[in-house]
């Protein structure tokens, strides 16, 4: 059977229209996120002695590039904090897991974060949780950090706006607390708001230089030991 020749030049135009090189052009130029963020996982959080697997995971499933501004999308997987708007901070990678692991996370705990901010930190605790509250004082942080877990389709995480260092009474009591800003002492509201077994992760420091994250525990019988981590940098945790 013979073609007509118009035919095979319109085969061989199309062809060229869909070849591969064409349709991976613009991809090739993008990064891969994926990619990025398995080797932030194990060269940034495994290798500074992070062991728990369920941490690894949710640090590798939760896509930090959604929760940082357009322009710093490129650097979302470097080993530090990125500005986020209104002179607040995303966490740095490895502090975040590094909170999380602190904090004991169970599959049926109800979990209080101090400071939205982005709604990272939210994001990567309520994959290990049952229900994450989270309360942020700049109302217009609160709201599209709300919209955006939203979007990603995380469900247990509900944001209010407000002051936390009073903490969250109407859902009190918390098996976890986590604090992302910097406070001067323990605020002792979230104290009262942590159950019996419970723990806060808080960093506390006079100057933002010298904050130290601590671990608060409360025993079975409400008595409170506290025991200090690492040195770290947050921005500061408003009184009011
Ligand atoms: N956890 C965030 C980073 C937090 S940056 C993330 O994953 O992106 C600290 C945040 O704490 C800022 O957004 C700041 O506005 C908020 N903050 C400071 N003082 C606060 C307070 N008293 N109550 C609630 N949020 C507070």
């Amino acid at each position: 059977m013979k073609r007509n020749p118009r035919f095979l030049a319109i085969a061989a135009l199309m062809l060229l229209a869909c070849g591969p090189e064409d349709s991976a052009a613009p991809l090739a130029q993008a990064p891969n996120f994926d990619q990025l963020r398995k080797t932030m996982v194990e060269t940034q959080i495994r290798s500074r002695g992070v062991r728990n697997e369920n941490v690894l995971r949710a640090m590798l499933e939760v896509p930090r590039h959604e929760f940082v501004p357009p322009e710093y999308r490129a650097q979302a997987y470097e080993d530090g904090p990125l500005p986020i708007g209104l002179d607040q901070t995303i966490s740095q990678p490895y502090i975040v897991a590094l909170m999380t692991e602190l904090v004991a996370p169970m599959p049926g705990h109800r979990v209080l974060e101090v400071g939205t901010g982005s709604g990272y930190q939210a994001a990567v605790i309520a994959r290990l949780v049952s229900q994450v509250y989270s309360i942020e004082i700049i109302p217009q942080h609160a709201q599209t950090a709300a919209e955006r877990l939203k979007k990603l389709g995380v469900n247990n995480v509900e944001v209010r706006a407000g002051n936390g260092y009073l903490g969250w009474p109407e859902r009190a009591p918390f098996d976890g607390i986590l604090v992302t800003a910097g406070a001067t002492e323990v605020p002792p509201r979230l104290v009262e708001q942590l159950k019996p077994g419970g723990r806060m992760i808080i960093p506390v420091g006079t100057a933002s230089s010298e904050q130290v994250l601590k671990v608060i525990q409360k025993d079975a019988a409400g008595k409170v030991e506290t025991r200090d981590v690492i040195p770290v940098r947050f921005v500061p945790l408003r009184r009011q």
